[in-house]
């Protein structure tokens, strides 16, 4: 069978969850023992998210390879079990870019390059790189932003054209809102009419419609947007509200979504998808044994999607220890030498996320301060690490003006420093230390003890780096380096041996875990969080 290719649209209006759809649509095709991929589309101009804040993108995603992309990767990742890479994120930017780059080496031989074919084309190139030497069964790509947006347009015709070349292979999911009017008592459907009549209005018959919705959707509701919309009644898939994202696929498999996908385009659909370990996973989450509370210190707690990835790591280390994980939320701007008893006194486990910038970085350093006085499981990651860093080198090594140099130029104790190859940078945009890099563990270390092995490799976000100038007073102290980077000998993991467990991280250990394959180092952090019911003072 030639790659099928599946399109995913949404339509109405923005945060249905096109892309837990997507990911549970996939999973479920690989729970049947098909490979499968998922891509995202983003309608924006720029080259990636990597350059934008987090109040306007949520989460910038990393892959292996090093690309900053949007947070659905992440989803794609946690659901299928599998890595995904830069070809599987492509903007709009990046697709102007290299039409651009051709036109002025001279490909397009002194032709008028325009939004078709030119940009279309290029759209299409970047959706079957995926399908190549029919590396996969299925490509699955999803169309950001919603169907209507002038940005939207290129990719939607790219989408129409894809279909009249190769009608039998190429599938689409349009998914909509039905709301619920508490007034009439009623569902709706005429949104979902009219956000189909756009596709069709641009040349696109949806193939299947999901349609998100509070309530059951009944026999005459699904009879009537089939009729409306031009597709069969068991096209019309129902995607009910549910707690947690992790149950999109069972309930998908319920809608038949995947038969339903799988007749459209040609297979023969035998036996049931290997979902064991799914349910399991779920079932172990909606039935915890204990419970732990997680404070998670931040600048940008108020946005859930900033820390996706941390978040979802969280749940799948609590479905591991069947243990309900509470994340309580604090604003690292709002922590002061006054308030951060009160607001941590209670907590089983304290994270001090990743960031940028000088907001907001004494509460950090306030809040790793309480975790290794009160001895309180302690994770930090990335500017948490590094915030661990300076705690301790200014309230235990007596560095009283330590910092790292991306927050103050002048500091005498550069605890964290730029790397020399970093000074040179003057581009913003993919110039940090991205994506997978090996370390190598000590074998005494709680590291050493989550991963149990001694060689492992995790993803990179930085510029800035612990200074090895100042390593041997920090170990002589007791923050000892458990894992280095052996091409570079940079310390990428920190911790405090005599300590409960305290681990600082200079790269992402939330972009590895799966549903499949919870991250060994978040495992251990709820463990030891949930064995502390309160703290005594270390
Ligand atoms: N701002 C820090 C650096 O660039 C940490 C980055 C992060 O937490 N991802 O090194």
């Amino acid at each position: 069978m030639p790659t099928k290719y599946i399109f995913v649209t949404g339509g109405v209006t923005s945060s249905l969850g096109k892309g837990i759809i997507s990911a549970s649509l996939a999973k479920l095709l690989q729970a049947r023992g098909y490979s499968v991929t998922i891509q995202k589309l983003d309608p924006y101009i720029n080259i990636d998210p990597g350059t934008m804040n987090p109040y306007e993108h949520g989460e910038c995603y990393v892959t292996e390879d090093g690309a900053e992309t949007d947070l659905d990767l992440g989803h794609y990742e946690r659901f299928l079990n599998v890595t995904t890479s830069q070809a599987n994120n492509v903007t709009t930017g990046r697709i102007y870019q290299a039409v651009i780059t051709k036109e002025r080496r001279g490909d397009y031989l002194g032709k008028t390059v325009q939004i078709i074919p030119h940009i279309t084309d290029e759209i299409k190139r970047r959706i079957k790189l995926l399908g190549k030497n029919n590396r996969y069964d299925f490509v699955i790509t999803e169309i950001g932003g919603t169907v209507g947006d002038i940005e939207s347009l290129p990719y939607v015709e790219a989408v129409r054209q894809l279909k009249w070349e190769m009608p039998e292979n190429v599938l689409v999911v349009h998914l909509t809102l039905v709301p619920y009017l508490a007034a009439a008592g009623e569902l709706k459907t005429k949104p979902t009419q009219h956000s189909v009549k756009m596709l069709l209005e641009n040349g696109v018959q949806p193939d299947i419609l999901v349609l998100r919705t509070e309530k059951s959707l009944t026999n005459e509701i699904r009879k009537k947007v089939a009729l409306f919309c031009n597709v069969d009644i068991h096209a019309v898939i129902e995607s009910k509200d549910v707690s947690t994202i992790y149950e999109v696929p069972l309930l998908m498999h319920k809608e038949k979504l995947d038969t339903t996908v799988l007749t459209k385009l040609g297979f023969k659909v035998e036996g049931e998808p290997e979902l064991k370990p799914w349910t399991d996973f779920v079932k172990n989450l909606k039935n915890p044994v204990t419970e732990v509370t997680i404070s998670l210190i931040g600048k940008y707690v108020e946005l859930v999607d900033a820390y996706k990835s941390i978040n979802e790591s969280l749940i799948h280390a609590g479905s591991i220890n069947k243990c309900k994980v509470n994340i309580r939320r604090i604003h690292s701007e709002k922590i002061t030498e006054e308030n951060v008893e009160e607001l941590l006194k209670n907590v089983n486990g304290i994270l001090v996320a990743p960031g940028f910038g000088l907001r907001g970085i004494e509460g950090k350093i306030l809040a790793v301060k309480y975790a290794r006085m009160n001895n309180i499981p302690f994770l930090g990651i990335c500017l948490g690490m590094q915030c661990a860093v300076v705690e301790f080198g200014r309230n235990v090594l007596g560095m009283k003006d330590a910092h790292s140099t991306e927050m103050d130029h002048e500091t005498k104790h550069p605890v964290i420093d730029l790397m020399e190859e970093q000074k040179q940078v003057t581009e913003k945009g993919g110039t940090m230390r991205l994506g997978a890099y090996p370390c190598i563990l000590k074998k005494n270390s709680k590291s050493y003890h989550a991963y149990k092995k001694t060689e492992i490799s995790e993803r990179h976000k930085h510029r800035y780096e612990f200074n090895n100038y100042f390593l041997a007073d920090y170990e002589k102290a007791g923050m000892v380096s458990a894992g280095i980077n052996p091409d570079t000998n940079l310390v990428e993991i920190f911790e405090i041996p005599v300590h409960k467990w305290f681990i600082g991280v200079q790269f992402h250990p939330e972009f590895k875990s799966t549903v499949l394959n919870p991250h060994p180092l978040f495992a251990e952090f709820v463990k030891a969080a949930a064995a502390i019911p309160k703290t005594g003072t270390f």
